[in-house]
């Protein structure tokens, strides 16, 4: 049985069938360009690391002088990718500047994508990543959606944590501290078509960083913009693509002319609030009968469905369902995905039931919002005396803890 003859079968379903028992137990995959049944090519092998020791170190700066992004350690990690061979020799070498040709897809079309995670290291010396396997699926589907090249997740993260271990003095003693770990992958093929890239190349960077707020939580003003957006239905707002941020850099420079700190991305002629600057986002109700609604958006395609915002859900949830209480967190809560708008939060201001508001993602952990520029007016939030409010507090405490293995919990993956 061939692949035409599979194709001329007249009953669709029944050849779709016949194509994935075909495909199953031949070993073959169609090519993405052409449909063809090829052999699969293989995917990331960390037995095949190499490892090239950099002969002239650096030493970590002071920590105080850390500047997030600024600062890279030793070493990076490189794969290679080309549609013929599939995945290539994991390569740890001096950190240093990548060769491509000026045709490289990615200069041209924005063919890149992106994680961001933390390695933390405790007082014992115990290196740590915070639910890793999530960024691995997340960039897995970053990959899909740009037709570039996917893979085994846990291999990678294999030679990731190899690179964080031979690094990991770069991460500073100081509480608050931790190593930012940026995963990426460029389509690199030599040729300025659009499709799929015949070239890729997975690396991995990591960069020391200070605590985001290094003398407590300081609340943002936000800038509700209603004259660009940051996603929109059918696009790829869910997916931690390059694309999503240089349009964004623009509304940032324009609200932080007007003297605030963050757009809050507004959708669709209700003024859906969606995220925050790069941050997911999430507010708090005083419900009609005096419970506390946590609320965030649904990740509809236009949310990008952040580790930090799955993690309070899951933290608000397991406090509800008695699973784990958390201390001061209070007991009538509520806790809903659900679209808000301006409207929505305007009067919620006005009839004092807006308890709190509060950004979430990896590089903050929790940024408070105090107040949101919109149509003209302030809509002031309430903060507490330490810039936090009655859920984001008791969330935060756990989270850290949990991050810094304080806590104990499966969330936190040891680097070997
Ligand atoms: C990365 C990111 C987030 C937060 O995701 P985390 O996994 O929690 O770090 C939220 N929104 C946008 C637009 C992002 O790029």
């Amino acid at each position: 049985m061939n692949y035409t003859l599979l194709r001329s079968l007249s009953r669709p379903r029944l050849a779709s069938w016949a194509l994935r028992r075909f495909i199953a137990t031949k070993n073959v995959v169609p090519d993405p360009m052409t449909g063809e049944l090829m052999p699969p090519t293989p995917d990331i092998q960390p037995n095949l690391l190499q490892i090239t020791r950099n002969a002239n170190p650096g030493t970590p700066p002071p920590s105080k002088t850390l500047v997030f992004g600024h600062t890279f350690t030793d070493h990076m990690l490189t794969i290679p990718w080309d549609a013929v061979s599939g995945w290539g020799v994991p390569e740890i070498k001096p950190y240093g500047p990548l060769q491509m040709e000026p045709s490289a897809t990615v200069l041209h079309y924005a063919q890149t994508l992106f994680e961001g995670m933390k390695a933390y290291r405790d007082e014992t010396g115990k290196v740590t990543l915070f639910r890793p396997d999530m960024n691995m699926k997340r960039m897995n589907n970053s990959a899909r959606r740009l037709a570039l090249p996917t893979f085994n997740g846990d291999a990678f993260l294999d030679l990731i944590k190899r690179l964080i271990s031979i690094d990991k003095h770069w991460i500073p003693q100081e509480p608050g501290h931790s190593l930012y770990v940026r995963p990426t992958l460029i389509g690199t093929q030599k040729a300025i078509g659009v499709g799929p890239p015949n070239e890729a190349l997975l690396f991995v960077i990591l960069s020391p960083v200070g605590p985001y707020y290094a003398s407590g939580f300081k609340p943002v003003a936000l800038y509700g913009t209603t004259e660009f957006v940051r996603a929109a239905p059918g696009g790829t707002g869910a997916y931690k693509l390059g694309v999503n941020y240089a349009p964004g850099v623009l509304p940032q420079k324009s609200v932080a002319a007007l003297g605030y700190s963050q757009n809050l991305w507004l959708h669709g002629p209700d003024h859906q609030l969606t995220e925050v600057g790069t941050m997911n986002m999430f507010v708090v109700f005083k419900t009609k009968d005096g419970a506390l609604e946590l609320v965030t958006p649904p990740l509809d395609g236009m949310i990008l469905p952040g580790v930090t915002r799955d993690s309070v859900l899951t933290l608000a949830r397991e406090h509800i369902n008695g699973v784990k209480t958390l201390a001061d967190l209070p007991e009538n809560l509520i806790v809903s995905e659900r679209t808000v708008t301006m409207k929505e939060v305007k009067e919620a201001a006005q009839e004092q039931r807006l308890v709190e508001m509060f950004g979430a993602g990896t590089a903050a952990v929790i940024s408070p919002v105090d107040r949101i520029g919109y149509m003209g007016q302030d809509v002031h939030i309430p903060t507490g005396a330490d810039g936090m409010g009655p859920v984001s507090r008791p969330i935060w405490t756990e989270l850290v803890g949990r991050q810094w293995g304080k806590i104990p919990s499966e969330w936190s993956v040891v680097v070997e």
